[in-house]
């Protein structure tokens, strides 16, 4: 069994496209001037259709973690445990993923984080690792 691969919709694309590039790619409304992430048609905040993608330092911050024991699937039983957390990016936006080169023992809340990318058959996912 493979490791499940985001499908692309209109909307995400762009989302996607940048991170194979390398880049963690967000939305920022052009009338009301705020971030959004995940990738959606209308601005979360105002409902403006005028957004923009803006390009992300790939830097950021620990806003809460867990450690996964059980596998989802069987694709994920050779990367358990490992690390899901909520990373609170510099450019205020909140995500999910991975933190890949820790355990709960070396992560806490606040802890400096940078994206990586990780490529998964042809895609390629956002993952996060601690800051050195
Ligand atoms: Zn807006």
């Amino acid at each position: 069994m493979d490791k499940t691969i985001p499908i692309p919709t209109p909307v995400t694309q762009p989302f996607w496209e940048g991170c194979t590039a390398g880049e963690f790619r967000y939305q920022l409304c052009n009338a009301c001037h705020e971030p959004q992430f995940y990738p959606r048609a209308l601005c979360r905040h105002c409902h403006a259709q005028d957004l923009s993608w803006k390009v992300a330092s790939g830097f950021g911050t620990v806003h809460t973690y867990t450690t996964v024991h059980r596998a989802p699937s069987e694709a994920f039983d050779a990367d358990v445990p490992y690390l899901l957390a909520l990373i609170d990016l510099d450019e205020g936006i909140r995500i999910m993923t991975n933190i890949l080169n820790a355990t709960e023992t070396d992560v806490s809340v606040g802890a400096k984080v940078r994206i990586v990318f990780e490529s998964r058959g042809d895609r390629v996912l956002p993952q996060a690792v601690l800051a050195q």
